[in-house]
């Protein structure tokens, strides 16, 4: 079966191969780079931000001696920040521990931060031609429709299982190949929605296709139930000036800038914000109104949903509040933000003068 399913694989690669500038890479940096952008990203957008990176560092030395604020900065809309802060962790480990030469071993390039099975992987058969078999999304939606495999994916058998059959399926000869191939193949042919039965060179040998079940395969176990987070922030501004700080604490974008933040369990009215402990404790800090009007974002992350509001308070002074500062207003973009407040300064923010 696993015969049958490489040679149809790699037949279907030598006309249908995607074009990408990461494609046949084999500075581990690049690629390291490349599949960090691209968990949890669309193609078409990590594309942009991969030129990006690698423009403005060329090489893994120069993305150690990057500032946290700039590396946060380029990444910014690509979203869960963790990656970025990982990247620059590692970028720096490399060039201390390694004198900037990514290891070369499968087991060694795991232990790297921000570096999981898939990604070390990935690496390693693209830049050493090790034999490591990816499992990613594509290659579970392929392997798991081709065979017919029950078991929940997200599961503790199933990765157990989907690593063992991916290994065993994998093509020791050439596993860069093969790992491009099997990750294209998902991503074009065998896709999440509407795979393309009709033109697939494994149609007869598919256990989903012959049971017409490709819909409900692969099987997931959990849920994920989103946690509702609702915040309230209050924007101080002066005439040129306007209050934030960095996220230290650990929670969802940490490094990230934001505005005073009053977290409740529900979005705040006006009146309720003003009669709120908080509120009441920072007024003794500033004479302001609250602008009659305020703005309502929402962000959804893998697990929570974000909503905010934004309350933009005119004083003549700005407040000393610990851990915020002040900048000037029209540096503000200097500042990387979470994606929500982004979209607040850009849409709602430039207008108030
Ligand atoms: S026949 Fe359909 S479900 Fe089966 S491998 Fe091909 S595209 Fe995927």
């Amino acid at each position: 079966m696993s015969k049958t399913f490489l040679r149809k694989l790699l037949e279907w690669n030598t006309t249908n191969e995607r074009q990408m500038p990461w494609k046949g890479e084999k500075n581990p940096y690049y690629i390291w780079l490349s599949e960090i952008i691209l968990q949890q990203t669309r193609v078409e957008q990590g594309l942009k931000y991969y030129e990006k990176f690698i423009l403005h560092y060329p090489n893994i030395e120069a993305l150690a001696s990057a500032t946290e604020n700039e590396v946060f900065k380029d990444w910014e809309g690509l979203g869960y920040y963790s990656r970025a802060r990982n990247l620059h962790h590692t970028a720096k480990f490399v060039v201390t521990t390694y004198n900037g030469h990514f290891p070369t071993e499968y087991a060694a390039i795991l232990q790297l931060k921000g570096i999981g099975p898939y990604t070390a992987a990935a690496i390693a058969s693209f830049a050493y031609h090790l034999p490591y078999a990816v499992v990613d999304g594509n290659v579970i939606r392929v392997l798991s429709r081709f065979l017919g495999i029950e078991e929940a994916f997200d599961s503790t058998e199933g990765k157990k299982k989907f690593e063992k059959i991916a290994q065993d399926f994998l093509d020791k000869k050439d596993p860069a190949t093969y790992n491009q191939a099997i990750m294209d193949f998902g991503a074009t042919v065998c896709k999440p929605i509407a795979p393309l039965c009709d033109e697939c060179p494994l149609q007869s040998s598919c256990f989903a296709y012959s049971k017409g079940i490709m819909h409900l395969i692969p099987y997931k176990s959990k849920k994920i139930v989103k946690k509702q987070r609702f915040f309230n922030y209050l924007i101080f501004v002066s005439e040129a000036e306007m209050l934030i700080r960095k996220r230290h604490v650990k929670d969802i974008w940490r490094g990230l800038h934001d505005f005073v933040l009053i977290e409740e369990v529900a979005l705040l009215s006006r009146t309720a914000l003003q009669k709120h402990s908080s509120y009441t404790a920072l007024e003794k800090n500033f004479s302001g109104n609250i602008r009659s009007s305020y703005f309502d974002h929402h962000q959804v992350l893998t697990h929570q949903k974000i909503n905010a509001r934004f309350f933009i308070i005119e004083c003549e002074q700005l407040p000393i509040i610990n851990d915020y500062f002040s900048v000037k207003r029209k540096k503000i973009g200097n500042f990387a933000f979470p994606k929500l407040i982004n979209f607040f300064l850009e849409e709602d923010f430039i207008s108030f003068k």
